[in-house]
C-alpha cells in the first residue's frame, strides 16, 4: 500500500503564478531551484552551468546581477536556456530595471538590500508591466535595521513582517505577482517564519535554509527545515543553499520531493541493505559501483543491493529489480521474485543489463523470461547458508555445560 501522499498534510493552496513556463503555487508541482556561481557576464559558461542544473532536476535557475556586463550577459542566457531564468538584484534598483530590460523570466527583490520605497515601487511598476512576477526574498542575515531593531532581532515575526512591508509597497501599485521566502539559517526560525508566513499570505512560499553550509551538514539542515514544513502542506518551490556544486542542490531537490512522492521519480532509486554479520558482499562496494554504473543509464527505477539472501530479497520486495548476495552467487530479483543467478563478479553487470530490459519490455515481460530454475537454485543457496550459520561455532552446548556444573557445584 502506497501511504506516501497521505502521510503528508494536505497542501496549503495559495495563489499560482508564473515564472516562465513554470507555474508555482496553487496545485503546480512544486518546483526545484539552484543558483549559477558563474560570473553572468561569462554567457557560455553560465549557460553550460544552467544546462547542468536543469539535468539534475532544477525547474528554475536564479544568476546574479550585479554590474551592466552581468545585465548584459542575462539579455543572450534568457533565450538559450532550458528552464527560466530568475534575477537577483542585490542593492542596485539600476540593476533590477537592467534585468527586466533582459528579459528575465523573475526578479528576486531583498527587503534589506533595495530599500528606498519609491524604488520598490518603480521595479514592482515596470514588473507588472511586463508580466513579470517578484520574489520577496527576506534573509534573517539581512534584514532592515529597522525591523531588527523593532523586534529586538531576525524573529520569525520580524521576517514575516518584512515582507509584508514589501507586499504592500507592490500593492500601492497594484502588482501582486509575488511569491515570498522567509529563509534563516537556523532550522528552527526559518520553520517558525514559514508557519507564520503560510497563515499570513495567501502568495506561494519559496522554501530555504539558507547559508546551510557545505555537505553533508548543510544538506540535513537544509532537509530538516524544507522537509518539515513539506510534509505540514507549506511550499510551493524550493531551494537547497549549499557551499557545493550547485549541481547538488538541485539533485538534492529532486530526491527530496521524489523520496516524499511528490515529484514522480524521474532517476536511480538505489536502496541497499545497511550490511550486518550476514552479509556475503562487500554491500558498500557492491552498491556503490551499481549506483555508478545504473544512474548513466537515467532510468526512472528502483533497484536494491541486499548482502545476503536469506533475508535481502523479501526484505526488498518492492524494489522493482534487485540483487542479494550468497554463496559467491548473486540472486537477481524482479518485485521480490528470483529471475536468474549469476555468479559474484557479475552481479553489478546482471543489474544494469536487467535494468534496460525491464526499461524495453516491462516489468511483467521480464517476469514471464526468468530462468525457470532459479527459484529453486536459490533455495538450495539459501538453505545451505541458513545451515552454515546455525552451526554452533562458538560450542554453546559445552559452554553452557560448563557453566551449570560451577554454578551447581
Ligand atoms: S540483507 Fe542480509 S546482510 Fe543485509 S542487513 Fe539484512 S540480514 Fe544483513
Amino acid at each position: 500500500m502506497d501511504v506516501t501522499a497521505s502521510a503528508l498534510s494536505p497542501r496549503r493552496l495559495t495563489r499560482q503564478i508564473s515564472v516562465g513556463s513554470v507555474k508555482v503555487g496553487g496545485n503546480a508541482p512544486i518546483s526545484i531551484q539552484s543558483m549559477t556561481t558563474t560570473k553572468t557576464a561569462d554567457v557560455e559558461g553560465t549557460l553550460q552551468q544552467i544546462y547542468a542544473l536543469a539535468a539534475a532536476g532544477a525547474d528554475i535557475v536564479r544568476c546574479t546581477c550585479n554590474e551592466q556586463a552581468a545585465a548584459e550577459g542575462l539579455a543572450q542566457i534568457v533565450p538559450r536556456s532550458p528552464v527560466p531564468i530568475v534575477a537577483d538584484i542585490h542593492f542596485h534598483v539600476e540593476m533590477a530595471l537592467a534585468a527586466l530590460e533582459a528579459g528575465v523570466q523573475g526578479l528576486r527583490l531583498n527587503p534589506g538590500n533595495l530599500r528606498k520605497p519609491e524604488e520598490i515601487k518603480l521595479v514592482a511598476s515596470e514588473a507588472r508591466d511586463r508580466g513579470v512576477p517578484i520574489r520577496i526574498g527576506v534573509n534573517a542575515g539581512s534584514l532592515h535595521p529597522d525591523i531588527y531593531e523593532r523586534f529586538g532581532g531576525a524573529t520569525p515575526e520580524a521576517l514575516v513582517e518584512s515582507a509584508r512591508i514589501e507586499l504592500a509597497y507592490f500593492e500601492e501599485v497594484g502588482f501582486s505577482d509575488v511569491k515570498i521566502s522567509v529563509k534563516a539559517s537556523s532550522v528552527a526560525t526559518m520553520i517558525a517564519a514559514y508557519r507564520l508566513a503560510s497563515e499570513t499570505f495567501e502568495h506561494p512560499l519559496h522554501l530555504g535554509v539558507t547559508e546551510a553550509g557545505p555537505l553533508p551538514g548543510g544538506l540535513l539542515k537544509g532537509t530538516a527545515g524544507i522537509a518539515t514544513l513539506l510534509a505540514e502542506g507549506i511550499g510551493d518551490t524550493l531551494r537547497y543553499s549549499l557551499t557545493a556544486d550547485p549541481v547538488e542542490e538541485a539533485r538534492a531537490g529532486r530526491q527530496l520531493l521524489e523520496a516524499l512522492g511528490l515529484r514522480e521519480r524521474k532517476g536511480l532509486d538505489l536502496i541497499a541493505c545497511p550490511s550486518c554479520g550476514r552479509a556475503e558482499v562487500d554491500v558498500i562496494k557492491v552498491a556503490t559501483e551499481a549506483q555508478a554504473a545504473l544512474s548513466e543509464l537515467n532510468l526512472p527505477i528502483q533497484v536494491a543491493v541486499m548482502g545476503c539472501v536469506v533475508n535481502g530479497p523479501g526484505e526488498a520486495r518492492h524494489a522493482d529489480l534487485g540483487i542479494a548476495a550468497g554463496k559467491k552467487r548473486g540472486h537477481l530479483f524482479i518485485q521480490g521474485q528470483i529471475v536468474r543467478v549469476v555468479p559474484e563478479d557479475e552481479m553489478v553487470a546482471a543489474l544494469v543489463d536487467e535494468a534496460k530490459k525491464i526499461a524495453a519490455e516491462g516489468i511483467a515481460a521480464r517476469l514471464l523470461a526468468r530462468d525457470e530454475s532459479a527459484e529453486a537454485e536459490a533455495e538450495a543457496d539459501r538453505a545451505l547458508l541458513l545451515d552454515a550459520k546455525g552451526l554452533d561455532v562458538n560450542h554453546s552446548s559445552e559452554r553452557i555445560e560448563r557453566i551449570r556444573h560451577r554454578t551447581e557445584g
